[in-house]
């Protein structure tokens, strides 16, 4: 038996986890790490500051991780107790460690406060644990090996967010590195404009086949998110093995969907595509009331494409500020395919963009008609070459917050596929 770690548990300790006073954060950070490391996580588990329990979560887990990687209970009070139970379960002494002594008594001089008595119990460690400083706060992480040939570790870190993060990813992550077996690379593929379903039934196959690397969809409104992962000795091996899938997916009908590889957002996707052509970008906005500009917004570096936005949700602003014609308003309403188009022409040249986009709709519950229901939407966009306009009928049971979230989705989209 190698002491490669392959599979791993983690053990949350903390009452306050179980009466729901704060979110296991912690683990879903382990987690991702260790999917970064290529180890295996096959279970979460959270038990409160009871010896008992925690003994027994404790030996449960070992039996069938190589390793396991414990959060919280190592601060000063009498019911933190995650070093004594792992010590105590694989038959070791705690003992003074001078090094940790020092460097907690430095700390408290160094942030003024006063050091008392059972600090002194955070420099108390089982025989032979492998000790990681924390320079964030007073109790020191920890791994310990034992069992059987030596062959299970338990790294035990400490509760607070800001001193696990940090302790992790600079000291125990090199630790890690070390023993794991193989690298995880995973990359995203962003579909738009193709449901869920739709997607498994043209790459299904690819989905059932293909255990590693595996590909794995998430849906958020009304786009879906393929994540493919692979396990490989190095991560150079890794990522062709990805690549591969992901050319056998593009090859499919699903190709024409995929506005990027790991690109994160749609406004992502569409700002880049402006930027790389040097093309500025304004909007006017009905039903989405801002949210087109909000998205660009967030995205720092967006003022290079990005001019500026209007809402305008009266016919009157429609008018005045985009020079929407009256007599299109009256024939054919402010929910068209005209006045999307005249609203897309009029933001591009009152702010002199290459590229305006708009959004006219219902995005309800209420203001639907029997010839233009809640979820009909009109997303526009106009160039140089001249306009477009794109029909949205989207299902009137869906949410006021969905509606308005799609058709902002929409009009990036159109951006992405105007083949400028
Ligand atoms: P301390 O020295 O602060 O007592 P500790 O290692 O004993 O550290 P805990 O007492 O278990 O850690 O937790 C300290 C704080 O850290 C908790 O009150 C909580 O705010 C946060 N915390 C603990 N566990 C988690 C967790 N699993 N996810 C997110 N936050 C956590
Ligand atoms: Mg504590």
């Amino acid at each position: 038996m190698d002491n490669k770690i392959r599979s791993a548990e983690i053990l949350c300790v903390g009452t306050e986890l179980l009466l729901g006073d704060i979110v296991n954060t912690n683990a879903a950070f382990l987690s991702q790490k260790l999917a970064e490391l290529g180890i295996c996580v096959y279970k979460h588990t959270a038990v409160g500051d009871n010896p008992e329990r925690l003994k027994a979560a404790l030996r449960c887990a070992l039996e069938s991780a190589d390793m396991v990687i414990t959060s919280g209970g190592l601060g000063p009070t009498y019911d933190d107790l995650t070093k004594e139970t792992v010590a105590e379960h694989f038959g070791r002494q705690m003992e003074l460690d001078a090094h940790s002594l020092c460097r907690i008594e430095e700390y408290f001089k160094k942030t003024g406060r006063v050091m008392t008595e059972n600090n002194r119990k955070q420099a108390m460690m089982p025989k032979g644990a492998v000790i990681f400083d924390n320079d964030y706060g007073t109790a020191p992480a920890l791994a310990l090996c034992g069992g059987e040939g030596n062959t299970k570790t338990v790294i035990m870190l400490p509760g607070p967010p800001n001193e696990i993060i940090p302790i992790f990813n600079e000291k125990v992550m090199p630790y890690l590195e070390g023993r794991r077996n193989s690298v995880i690379v995973s990359r995203n593929v962003h579909i738009f404009g193709m449901g869920e379903s739709a997607v498994e039934n043209v790459i299904g196959e690819i989905m059932k086949k293909s255990e590693n690397p595996t590909v794995a969809p998430y849906c958020k409104e009304g786009e879906v998110r393929l994540r493919v992962t692979a396990s490989a000795a190095d991560g150079d091996e890794a990522r062709k093995m990805c690549d591969s899938v992901i050319e056998r997916i593009s090859n499919t009908e699903v190709g024409q969907y995929i506005y990027g590889i790991d690109c994160e957002t749609l406004e992502r996707a569409a700002l880049e595509f402006l930027r790389q052509r040097g093309l500025s970008f304004a909007c006017a906005e009905s039903c989405t009331g801002g949210l087109i500009s909000k998205r660009m917004t967030e995205i720092s570096g967006a003022s290079e494409v990005f001019l500026g936005g209007c809402v305008t949700y009266a016919n009157e602003a429609k008018m005045r500020l985009l020079g929407v014609r009256e007599q299109t308003l009256a024939e054919h309403g402010a929910v068209s395919e005209q006045t999307a188009a005249e609203m897309a022409r009029g933001v591009r040249e009152a702010l002199g963009a290459d590229v305006g986009v708009s959004v006219t709709g219902i995005a309800g519950p209420t203001g639907g008609t029997p010839e233009k229901p809640v979820g009909t939407v009109f997303v526009g966009i106009s160039t140089k070459t001249g306009e477009q306009v794109r029909k949205l009928s989207l299902s009137p049971k869906k949410s006021r917050e969905y509606i308005r979230s799609v058709s902002a989705s929409n009009a990036f989209d159109m951006v992405l596929k105007s083949g400028l």
